[in-house]
């Protein structure tokens, strides 16, 4: 069961600068260097604090104590294997959204798989029979077609299958467009008008197969990295007017699932206050949800993990094309591609900041693309090759979204726990990459020995 160790809620971040007298400020992880972790483990590094993720944990548990709720970590923001057991102990359930993420839950922590609840439009026959199989709370079920194929496999099975349908509550919400979901021109959920219906026509007594159906709630994600209250409050309200029909209409479900979404602060880390936007995110939530008698579920990811987690890299070269000065570090968009893909900022300090005058560059990695930046025309302390750099608030949709692009091994990560720093996951060998293709013995065989000769 659930045990508590909380070190008292925390709302500054984990890397943080000390001054040491015989050294200069220096950037820790709670309290360990950072040079230290990276001289032991090298670089590319992820670096995360357990500590941090357990202080937002306790945020959310101590600000739903007086209602019953369920915390699904989205195993997508960050799937170590390692976070997910720290998260289970502490009496998280998981959001999945593949067989992959439903087989590492298994791995982590056997005895969460009751709260796990599968999200996702495109579930395969193979991930609802695994899922069935593994006797999760809910399937997010994201189309008729989908839920008609539910009810197939678990009267195959004959396992009950509990389900909520993802409704679109057709709620615009600022943020990257590839990462909202709200609007009816999205590829996810179902309309929320038809929801009713679809309710209906699935715990008719009528049809046999249905049987193994099971209406357990009602679940919403409107997007990801979302800044304000409001948007959660509006779509939660036109959740709990749905709640309510079918309720007049004899099906009363247990849960409302209000998905994730909540955003952080990556420019303004500082200025940010994570218990005062949880507080606002969970009171419009209430305010929307007036009286009715379910369980919420959450599923936060990015709000738990993002700012426990820097990637540490170090500066390979520093030089100048024309006007512009380019900070060429060995971490790349293969090992954050946040950048990249969102235009995201990621704050980028220097691990032992040298005094001098501060310089303006682009912060670069050795991908073989332009794409491949981590910030351009950036204010930064003078940094000279071997220089250590912590690029801050890594923690969700880093090493989750890594990749070998480059034919580049991942990074190793750390977790950190007080004073201790645990290796999670050691950094990916050259065997292992080219090991699915080192099997088809014939594509190797031929060219490689006529280029020897
Ligand atoms: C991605 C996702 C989440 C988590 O989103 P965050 O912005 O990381 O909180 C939760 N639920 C669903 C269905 C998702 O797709």
């Amino acid at each position: 069961m659930a045990q508590t160790r909380f070190s008292g809620v925390a709302t500054s971040r984990p890397f943080q600068s000390k001054t040491t007298s015989r050294r200069g400020a220096e950037l820790y992880c709670g309290q360990l260097r950072l040079s230290t972790l990276a001289a032991e483990y090298g670089t590319p590094l992820y670096v995360y604090s357990a500590d941090h993720i357990l202080d937002r944990l306790e945020l959310f548990q101590r600000a739903l104590a007086g209602r019953e709720h369920l915390l699904c970590y989205a195993v997508k923001a960050n799937s170590a294997l390692a976070l997910l057991r720290l998260l289970a102990e502490h009496g998280a359930g998981f959001d999945i959204v593949s067989g992959g993420e439903l087989e590492r839950v298994r791995a982590a922590a056997p005895e969460a798989l009751s709260r796990v609840v599968f999200s996702g439009a495109g579930k395969t026959a193979e991930e609802m029979d695994l899922a069935l199989e593994a006797e999760i709370l809910s399937f997010q079920v994201e189309s008729e077609a989908e839920l008609a194929l539910l009810a197939q496999r678990a009267a195959r099975m004959r396992r009950k299958a509990r389900f909520s349908l993802r409704v679109n509550p057709d709620v615009f919400a600022a943020t990257h467009p590839y990462i909202s979901t709200g609007l009816s021109e999205h590829k996810f959920g179902i309309p929320i008008a038809q929801a009713r219906r679809i309710y209906g026509e699935a715990t008719g007594r009528a049809v046999r197969k249905q049987r193994w159906l099971e209406a357990y709630g009602v679940s919403v994600h409107i997007g990801s990295q979302i800044r304000s209250a409001e948007p959660f409050g509006a779509a939660m309200a036109r959740v709990a007017r749905l709640v309510r029909e079918l309720e007049r209409d004899g099906i009363s479900l247990r849960s409302v699932d209000a998905g994730g979404g909540l955003g952080i602060d990556y420019e303004d880390a500082a200025g940010f206050d994570p218990a005062a936007a949880a507080h606002a995110y969970l009171y419009a939530m209430e305010q929307a949800l007036d009286g009715l008698n379910v369980r919420l579920v959450l599923e936060p990811g990015r709000f738990l993990v993002a700012q426990s987690g820097a990637l540490l890299t170090r500066v390979l070269y520093v030089k100048k094309n024309g006007r512009k000065t380019f900070v060429i570090t060995d971490a790349g968009m293969n090992d954050l591609i946040r950048p990249a893909l969102y235009q995201a900022w990621h704050e980028i300090v220097a691990v032992q900041p040298r005094t001098g005058r501060a310089i303006t560059a682009d912060v670069v990695g050795p991908v073989c693309e332009s794409g491949d930046f981590f910030a351009r025309d950036r204010r930064l302390s003078p940094v000279e090759p071997g220089d250590l750099m912590a690029i801050l608030d890594a923690g969700a949709y880093g090493m989750a979204q890594s990749s070998n692009y480059n034919s580049r091994p991942r990074p190793a990560e750390l977790l950190v726990q007080g004073r201790e720093a645990r290796l999670i996951r050691r950094r990916e060998t050259m065997a292992e990459l080219f090991a699915p293709e080192m099997e088809q013995v014939a594509v190797l065989s031929d060219p490689l020995k006529s280029m020897k000769k």
